[in-house]
C-alpha cells in the first residue's frame, strides 16, 4: 500500500473519481444537484449509475445497498447483488438509475413510534448526492434518507437534511442584509470527535452484562483507578498503537478524514477526531466510523466498547460535537471578521446562537437523552443535564460592554457602535479552555459536550439547526424592514444578551453550587431521560420544528415513543442481565469460597479441637451476610421487573422504571461488589475492573 495520499478516499465515489467517468455534461449536472440541491432527472441518473457501478465491480463490488440510519441508532443495510440474467444463459452487472435513487426496503420491523399505524408498512430510501457512496466489503453503500410512503420521515437524516435547510434559508436572508450577494448556501460543519475503550476481547467474552448490555453492571473499584491522570495524552501502547493505525489506514480508504488520536483521562480509553466537515457527511462518517472501530478492534483481539459509561467510578465517553456555519464562498459565520460589518454579522450570529441555546436548552437535552447517557450527563466528570453557554473572558468582556453601553477596554476606552466600529481582534482562547461546559464557544465554533458517545450526532444537530434557524427568522424578520439597520442591529444585539444572559455561565459547571445557581436563573435541569423526552412535545417546541418543517407533529411524537421505549428497554435487559449474573454466577462463587472456608476450619478442628479460627469464621459470617443481601436484593429487583404492568402510556412507563428498577439494580449492585472485595481471586466469576482497564498491553 502507498502513501495516505496515493489511497486516501480510494474506496469513494467522490468528486475525483466523478470527474474521471462522467461526461462533461452528466458531471455538470450531478454537480448542480450536489452543491445546490437541483433534480436530477432520470437520464443522468442512469448515467450515473452505470459509472458507479462500473467503478464499484472494478473494486471488487459484487452488491449494492441504500445505506440508511433508522431510529435504532445504527445504520441499516440489504444487499442486493447487481446481477442480471442474460439470454445466454450468463449474468450481465446492471445497475439502474431507478434503483440508485430510490429502494424499497421492507419497513416493518424498524422502529417507527406509531407511524406504521398511520402509514403504510412499506418504506422507501432515497439518495443522498451530497454524501458520496463508497465501498465496504464487496458492497456498494448508497447513502439514503429513509421515509414511509406518506412521507413521514423514519430516519436520521431526513430531518437532518431538513434542519440544514431551515438553517440555510433563514442565514440566507440575514446574509444579504448585510450585502453578501455572492453567497449561494450555508452550511454546518461538523467535527465530532469520538471517545472509546479498548479491552481485551477474552476478558470482554466472560462478562455477560458486557455482551447483552454493552457496560459492567457489576465490578467493584480497582486499587488504581484514574486518580494518578497517568492516561490522558500518556504514550499509546504498542497493541493499540496497531489497532490505531489500522483504524486510520480503513478510515482513510472510506475518504474519512481522521486526524488525531490519543490517550484520554480514563485507563483504556481513547479518542479520535476526524476534520470537520459538513454536517450530513460528518453525521454519515461518525456512524461508519464507530462501526469500523468495533471491526478492527476484532482483529487485534479488543474489543471498542462505545457505551457512556462502561465502568463506574472512572470517566464516561461522550462525543464532542465541534459545530459551525459557514458559506459556500468558505466565510465562517462564527469567525470574528476584519471589518465593522463582518464583526457586526458575527455578533448576530453569535447571539443567534445564544438565544437558541437558552430558548430550547429542552430539546438539546432531549437530543441527547438515553439510559447509557443518563449515568454520564451530571456525573462528576461529564457536562451537567444542566446546558449553558461558556464564552470566555474576552468575548464577555465584549457583551458586558455591548449590553451597559459601556466602554471596551480593548477598544481604546470609546463605546462601540456596532457596524460602525471595527471589534478590536478577539484572540482564540486557548488557554483558559474550560472543559466542564455543555456547550463552550472555542474561538470559531461551539463545541456540545453532552452528546453521548454511542449516539447518532445527527439528534444534536438537528435540533441546534432548528433552534438556530428559529433565531435567525427572528432577526431577519425584524432587520428587514428596518429603516436604520445599524441601529436596529445594535438594539437586537444588546437586547438578545440582556434577555438570555442567563444562559452563560464561565465558571466550573462540575461545580454543586452551579446548580443551585442554574435553578435560581430558571434554566431547565432534567437529569433522567424521561424527565425530559416530554418536554418534546412542550408548545414552544413542537411549533419551531414544524414551522421550520424539520419534523411533523407525528414525527416528533414517534420519536419520543421511540426514545422511551428504548429507555425502557434498554433498562429492562440490564435488570435481567444482574439478576442471571447474581443467580448463576455470583451467589454461587461466594457460595464456594464459603465451603472452602468452612471446609478449612473442619479439617483445621479435626487436627486441633478447640482451634479458634477467627479469621476464617469471620469471613464465613460475612459472606454469608453478603449472600444473603446479594439474594434478597435480586428478588426484589426481579419483583420490580415482574411487577411492571405493561402500559401504553410509554411517558408512564419509563418514570415508572426509572424509580423502581434504577434504586433496586444499584443496591444490588453495592452488595455483589462488596462481596467480590472479600471473595478470593480464583471464585470470582468473570474479570475483574482491574483487569479490564488494565490488561491491553
Ligand atoms: P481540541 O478540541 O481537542 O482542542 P480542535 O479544537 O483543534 O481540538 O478540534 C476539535 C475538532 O473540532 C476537530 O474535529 C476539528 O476538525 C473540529 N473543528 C475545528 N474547526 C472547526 C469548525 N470551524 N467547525 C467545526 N468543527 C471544527
Ligand atoms: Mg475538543
Amino acid at each position: 500500500m502507498g502513501t495516505v495520499s496515493d489511497y486516501f478516499g480510494c474506496l469513494v465515489f467522490d468528486d475525483r473519481v466523478m470527474k474521471a467517468n462522467l461526461s462533461a455534461d452528466v458531471y455538470q449536472s450531478l454537480r448542480k444537484t450536489i452543491d445546490e440541491g437541483a433534480k436530477l432527472d432520470l437520464s443522468v441518473a442512469n448515467a450515473v449509475a452505470a459509472a458507479m457501478k462500473d467503478w464499484a465491480v472494478a473494486g471488487g463490488a459484487t452488491h449494492f445497498t441504500h445505506w440508511f440510519q433508522p431510529l435504532t441508532g445504527i445504520t441499516a443495510e440489504k444487499h442486493d447483488s447487481f446481477i442480471t440474467p442474460a439470454p445466454d444463459g450468463g449474468v450481465i452487472m446492471d445497475f439502474s438509475g431507478k434503483e440508485l435513487i430510490k429502494g424499497e426496503p421492507d419497513a416493518s420491523s424498524f422502529p417507527s413510534g406509531g407511524l406504521r399505524a398511520t402509514f403504510e408498512a412499506r418504506g422507501y430510501t432515497a439518495w443522498d448526492p451530497t454524501s458520496y457512496a463508497f465501498i465496504k466489503g464487496k458492497t456498494l453503500c448508497i447513502p439514503t434518507a429513509f421515509c414511509s410512503y406518506g412521507g413521514e420521515a423514519l430516519d436520521k437524516k431526513t430531518p437532518l437534511l431538513r434542519s440544514m435547510e431551515a438553517l440555510n434559508r433563514q442565514a440566507m436572508r440575514i446574509l444579504k442584509l448585510f450585502g453578501n450577494e455572492n453567497v449561494k448556501c450555508v452550511r454546518t460543519s461538523v467535527g465530532p470527535e469520538q471517545e472509546y475503550f479498548l479491552i481485551p476481547k477474552e476478558l470482554y467474552e466472560k462478562r455477560e452484562d458486557l455482551i447483552y448490555t454493552g457496560r459492567t453492571l457489576f465490578g467493584a473499584k480497582p486499587p488504581k483507578g484514574q486518580e494518578m491522570d497517568d492516561h490522558y495524552f500518556g504514550v499509546i501502547k504498542p497493541r493499540v498503537a496497531a489497532y490505531m493505525a489500522e483504524l486510520n489506514e480503513e478510515l482513510w480508504k472510506l475518504g474519512i478524514l481522521a486526524k488525531t488520536e490519543h490517550n484520554e483521562v480514563a485507563p483504556a480509553q481513547h479518542e479520535l477526531a476526524p476534520i470537520y466537515t459538513t454536517t450530513n457527511v460528518a453525521t454519515d462518517h461518525n456512524q461508519l466510523t464507530m462501526e469500523i472501530m468495533q471491526k478492527i478492534a476484532s482483529r487485534h483481539g479488543l474489543v471498542c466498547l462505545l457505551h457512556e459509561k462502561p465502568f463506574a467510578g472512572v470517566n464516561g465517553s461522550g462525543k464532542h460535537n465541534n459545530w459551525s456555519i459557514a458559506t459556500d464562498t468558505g466565510v465562517n459565520l462564527l469567525s470574528p471578521g476584519e471589518t465593522p460589518y463582518e464583526n457586526a454579522q458575527f455578533l448576530l450570529f453569535l447571539c443567534a446562537v445564544i438565544k437558541a441555546v437558552d430558548d430550547y436548552q429542552d430539546l438539546l437535552r432531549i437530543a441527547v437523552a438515553t439510559a447509557g447517557n443518563d449515568h454520564r450527563l451530571g456525573a462528576n466528570e461529564a457536562p451537567p443535564a444542566v446546558v449553558s453557554i461558556f464564552l470566555g473572558e474576552e468575548l464577555q468582556g465584549i457583551l458586558d460592554a455591548i449590553e451597559n453601553d459601556t466602554p471596551y477596554e480593548a477598544a481604546k476606552k470609546k463605546t462601540m457602535k456596532l457596524g460602525v466600529d471595527v471589534l478590536p481582534r478577539f484572540p482564540r482562547d486557548t488557554t483558559d479552555r474550560n472543559r466542564t461546559s455543555p456547550f463552550a464557544f472555542t474561538g470559531n465554533k461551539f463545541e456540545f459536550r453532552m452528546v453521548g458517545s454511542s449516539n447518532s450526532i445527527a439528534c444534536a444537530n438537528i435540533m441546534l439547526n432548528a433552534a438556530v434557524a428559529e433565531s435567525l427568522k427572528i432577526y431577519a424578520d425584524r432587520l428587514e424592514g428596518a429603516e436604520d439597520f445599524p441601529q436596529k442591529l445594535h438594539e437586537m444585539i444588546q437586547k438578545t444578551i440582556k434577555d438570555h444572559k442567563r444562559i452563560i455561565f464561565n465558571g466550573n459547571g462540575y461545580d454543586e453550587a452551579w446548580l443551585e445557581e442554574a435553578a435560581r436563573r430558571g434554566l431547565s435541569n432534567y437529569p433522567t431521560t424521561p424527565d425530559c423526552i416530554p418536554h418534546c412535545l412542550d408548545e414552544k417546541n413542537v411549533q419551531m420544528l414544524t414551522a421550520h418543517r424539520v419534523f411533523s407533529l407525528a414525527e416528533l411524537k414517534s420519536r419520543c415513543d421511540i426514545q422511551l421505549e428504548n429507555y425502557c428497554k434498554t433498562v429492562l435487559i440490564e435488570a435481567n442481565t444482574m439478576i442471571d449474573m447474581a443467580r448463576k454466577q455470583i451467589l454461587p462463587a461466594v457460595q464456594g469460597y464459603t465451603g472452602e472456608l468452612a471446609k478449612t476450619v473442619a479439617a483445621k478442628r479435626s487436627v486441633i479441637s478447640d482451634i479458634a479460627c477467627g479469621y476464617e469464621t469471620g469471613l464465613i459470617v460475612k459472606l454469608s451476610t453478603l449472600a444473603d443481601q446479594i439474594a434478597a436484593r435480586t428478588d426484589a429487583l426481579e419483583e420490580a421487573v415482574l411487577g411492571l404492568k405493561h402500559s401504553t402510556d410509554v411517558f408512564q412507563e419509563s418514570a415508572t422504571i426509572r424509580d423502581t428498577v434504577l434504586g433496586r439494580m444499584a443496591a444490588l449492585r453495592a452488595a455483589a461488589d462488596e462481596a467480590e472485595t472479600v471473595t478470593a481471586e480464583k471464585y470470582w466469576p468473570f474479570p475483574t475492573y482491574g483487569e479490564l482497564l488494565f490488561g491491553v498491553h
